[in-house]
């Protein structure tokens, strides 16, 4: 099978021909020029593209289908979590209660959409074993950066103003760090043991009267459980420092493991990873943050806070002065939470246990498919959790054939790549985490594939190296994108677009 879709297209604005707009305002008062004032008057035209109905259509649309998205198929990628997403949660977040509220409704008019947030932070809360949960934050990267402006707020609260530091694992996620330093800390690297876990001892050693918090993924990056967590957590708060839990891999643990029993004082839990919701490409998500006791009084203004008399409030600005503040506009990504709310209400307490079961199920069986065919390195052999490391290394030295090309041929095999390269810790590594909701046919045909792949690694390099062949476009620059993104198309030609007479 090989990706053959649309192709790419010229833009809209090349396909724009004077005249053939639609977008005519159909019986403009005789007198609507003179209505502007004049020093608001246009002195050029707006520079818009004019297309007949059909052909804008069509040019978004076929847009559309360049993307590959899990409606399309697989979508492997670790550490994304990039499940099936219910239809039934898109029916929710359209209806026109939620969808159609305005943002400054009153609160008497927005009880329905209240009571949602307010018992979504209690399952949350009872999910993560946490005491309480603001769902103000837009992402999981939003949340961190919430959680340790919380762990600096109770520090400082406690006249314990010298604590610079934060301790975060060398297979930690990319936010982590830049969470801490954001948050004016210091971030302190600490390596991996071999098997992968992380060094207790190592941590062990580092804390001291500097160290803020630790910040800790559980299961890890490398999709390993880490059991020896209670030690540590015990180590950290003797020395007066509070244990942050990533908690972007709760796939694995629903209904299982509880970290704020275990003991983390923080967490942020990715809604759009974890209870589904479309993602990717930087939105839309939402992180909301559970807290133990000793960070309630710091959560983020405004909480949903339920009176006396059943009915639902937004608390009162300066209402609570220890808080940390409001981090975004309104009280968080409010479609994004509906779809969690309908995604909990669908599965319920059995259903969420049984989405982690067999969310490590099939990471289990994909992952000993690959390593029965010897295709692939499996560098941690232990039973994994919801993703595990597969690496390329010793196919690259018997081939020349990376990771990277791995990734490009997997497109022209019809599946989207797993997350590569991460986390940084292992050579030539591909995360792979399948979810719950795939079948075993897919998970096999995805096998097939990667072993096909590494069978054309040693018979033809070159069908690799060169992926890949039947994508729209071949091997881009990647991190030029990302650095100088180029994001908008500027018409070569002045586009005569005249007013409404
Ligand atoms: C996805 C992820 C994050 C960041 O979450 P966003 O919602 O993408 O901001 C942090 N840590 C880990 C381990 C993740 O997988």
């Amino acid at each position: 099978m090989s990706v053959v879709g649309p192709r790419l297209q010229p833009t809209i604005f090349e396909q724009s021909r004077p005249g053939r707009g639609v977008a005519r305002v159909a019986h403009p008062p005789k007198d609507a020029l003179a209505r502007i004032p004049a020093d608001q008057l246009r002195s050029a035209p707006p520079g818009l593209p004019e297309l007949s109905e059909p052909d804008l259509v069509r040019h978004y649309v076929n847009l559309s289908q360049l993307n590959y998205a899990v409606d399309a198929g697989f979508y492997p990628l670790g550490s994304c979590t990039m499940k099936w997403n219910p239809k039934i949660n898109e029916w929710a977040a359209r209806l026109p209660g939620f969808a159609g509220l305005h943002p400054m409704a009153p609160d008497e008019t927005a009880q329905g959409t209240l009571q949602l947030l307010w018992e979504l932070e209690q399952w949350l809360a009872e999910i993560s074993g946490m005491r309480a949960v603001t769902l103000q934050p837009a992402a999981g990267a939003h949340g961190e950066l919430a959680g340790i402006l919380m762990v600096r707020a109770y520090h400082l609260a406690r006249g314990d103003a010298d604590r610079t530091e934060v301790l975060v694992p060398d297979s930690a996620h990319g936010t982590n760090p830049a969470t801490a330093a954001m948050a004016g800390y210091t971030t302190v690297n600490i390596p991996s043991r071999p098997d992968g876990a992380v060094d207790i001892d190592a941590f062990r050693a580092a804390l001291g009267p500097r160290t803020a918090a630790i910040m800790i993924t559980n299961p890890s990056t490398l999709g390993l459980f880490e059991s020896r967590i209670g030690d540590l957590i015990e180590a950290v708060h003797a020395a007066g420092a509070l244990a942050y839990m990533d908690g972007a891999n709760l796939n694995a643990i629903l209904g299982r493991f509880k970290p704020g029993e275990a003991g983390f004082d923080v967490m942020h839990i990715n809604t759009h990873k974890t209870f589904s919701t479309p993602h990717g490409g930087g939105g839309p998500g939402a992180g909301p943050v559970g807290v133990g006791e000793r960070l309630v009084p710091f959560l983020p203004s405004p909480r949903v806070l339920r009176e006396p008399d059943g009915t639902f409030r937004l608390e009162r600005t300066g209402e609570r002065p220890t808080s940390i503040g409001r981090l975004r506009t309104f009280v968080g990504s409010t479609g994004v939470l509906v779809r969690a709310y309908a995604y909990l209400c669908s599965h319920g307490a059995a259903g969420l246990a049984e989405v982690s079961d067999d969310a490590v199920l099939a990471a289990n069986y994909l992952k000993h498919r690959l390593a029965e065919s010897g295709a692939y390195d499996i560098p941690f052999a232990r039973h994994c959790m919801h993703e595990f490391i597969a690496s390329a290394a010793t196919l690259r030295r018997a081939t020349g054939v990376r990771t990277l090309d791995v990734a490009k041929r997997l497109l022209d095999k019809g599946f989207h790549a797993p997350t590569v390269y991460f986390p940084l810790t292992v050579e030539e590594g591909m995360l792979i985490e399948p979810t719950e909701t795939e079948s075993i046919e897919t998970l096999d045909a995805f096998a097939d594939a990667l072993i096909e792949i590494a069978r054309e690694a040693h018979d033809h390099p070159e069908l690799v190296t060169e992926a890949p062949h039947g994508a729209p476009v071949r091997r881009l620059d990647e991190a030029g994108a990302a650095r100088q993104p180029d994001l908008r198309a500027r018409p070569t030609a002045p586009i005569d677009t005249p007013c409404p007479d």
